[in-house]
């Protein structure tokens, strides 16, 4: 039996409590989800060439998906495992890790936000949830942790849309076609995260004009994904949304990296180029974390829509499946985008040797070296010019190389790493 003042201290406490619940399902109901088609209308707006470019690039994802379907290919089984690099940028004077508010993250957090990958990727995640009967599939795709930056910066939030070239600066991206970038900071505007797509169709005779090699480099230093602190992994003090805290926010943005399209395709009744996602008329952005069904009436016919599909913006917990359509079109753009198709490549090796490719070459503006070295083991580099000269010396994993202030003639590349060196020679001009 609960006395009469201890009672009247029981309603007091659940009113403070749920007073608390309301005040952050207020606050998580002003968060953005993603980024992504903001920074692409801007990328676009800088680089008008990429508009043709993307509509390129969807038809060869199409083409190649239908193929595959009729070739019968069995490789779709084979899991990819997607080395990753994650860059922590903090305002931390003095480097401190972890705790509430604390952008430099514990890698216990980081950690957990690879294991998420995992999970979701694989299908694993264990969540049985609202919907039963569920499409999800094991994406066959993987994720491995290969080192944590650590970056301190005065400057204590970014624009996911505007800024992702002052990240690239402050914490350099390792080549993009070997590692997955991710970029955890504090974002600007309430965005959880952004992403940059993938352009899929090789730079040949058909796409001349449409970009140049020169945009790609230079779009090469900034591919990846950008994550906010407060909504990367799970688990954690820094965690503190009880609508995005289970982190797939970073699942949703990696998708994109990986070409996907929003499931209501970014307009109403729109398409996201998969058969198997119901049309939806616009995304589920709701802080409704108990996923009550969502009903669409597109071109006359009510459908629900899929709120589970890592694609639409629901809370994390209502969250479970990319379909067997995202899986083939996912795996159609590893393959066919030349820095994601490098990326595999580089994975698959299972070799001692290391190997050191630069492109492009002649170069004038970045130079990229794509470098393999047996179990990610670091590397160093020093450039050379032609009489013999250090030009740059000792840099630690360097993957991109302004040589716009280099005087134009012959330059020497040498990469060493566990014993080994390999030197190439490339042409500023
Ligand atoms: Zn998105």
């Amino acid at each position: 039996m609960i006395k009469p003042s201890s009672k009247l201290l029981l309603t007091f406490l659940l009113l403070i409590i749920s007073k608390a619940f309301v005040l952050a399902q207020d606050s998580d109901s002003l968060l953005k989800r993603c980024a992504s088609t903001e920074l692409d209308a801007l990328t676009i707006s800088r680089f008008p060439a990429l508009q043709q470019l993307r509509i390129k690039s969807e038809q060869a994802i199409q083409k190649r998906i239908q193929a595959n379907r009729t070739s019968l290919r069995t490789n779709a089984d084979e899991i990819i495992t997607i080395p990753v690099v994650v860059h922590v940028v903090h305002s931390e004077e003095d480097m401190s890790i972890g705790g509430a508010n604390n952008e430099n993250i514990t890698d216990a957090q980081i950690q957990s936000q690879i294991d998420v990958l995992n999970e979701d990727y694989g299908n694993a995640s264990g969540y049985k949830g609202f919907y039963t009967d569920s499409l999800g599939v094991d994406t066959r795709i993987r994720f491995k942790l290969v080192t944590v930056l650590r970056t301190y910066n005065e400057k204590n939030q970014f624009s996911p849309i505007t800024e992702a070239d002052d990240l690239a600066e402050i914490s350099p991206a390792w080549a993009t076609s070997r590692y997955l970038n991710i970029w955890v900071c504090r974002l600007a505007d309430r965005y959880l995260g952004t992403s940059q797509f993938p352009v899929v169709t090789e730079l040949n005779d058909l796409t001349t004009g449409l970009s140049t090699s020169e945009d790609e480099a230079v779009r090469a230093l900034t591919d990846g994904v950008i994550i906010d602190f407060r909504y990367f992994g799970r688990n954690s003090p820094a965690i503190t949304s009880s609508v995005y805290n289970l982190g797939r926010t970073t699942t949703h943005e990696v998708g994109h990296w990986l070409g996907l399209i929003h499931i209501w395709g970014d307009r109403n009744c729109g398409t996201d180029h998969c058969d198997d996602t119901p049309t939806a008329f616009t995304k589920n952005e709701t802080t409704d974390i108990s996923c009550t069904p969502v009903f669409s009436e597109c071109r006359g016919v009510t459908t629900r829509n899929m709120i589970e599909n890592y694609m639409d913006y629901s809370p994390d917990g209502c969250m479970s499946v990319f379909t067997n359509d995202q899986k083939e079109r996912m795996h159609a753009v590893l393959e066919l985008s030349p820095r994601r198709a490098k990326l595999v490549e580089f994975s698959k090796i299972s070799g001692e040797d290391l190997l050191v490719e630069l492109s492009p070459n002649p170069v004038s503006e970045t130079l990229t070296a794509s470098v393999f070295t047996p179990n990610f083991q670091l590397f160093t580099v020093e450039v050379f010019n032609q009489r013999g000269q250090l030009v740059t010396s000792g840099a630690t994993n360097l993957s991109y190389l302004d040589v716009q202030k280099f005087p134009s003639g012959l330059y020497y590349y040498r990469v060493s790493s566990g014993g080994q060196t390999v030197t190439k020679r490339f042409v500023v001009r």
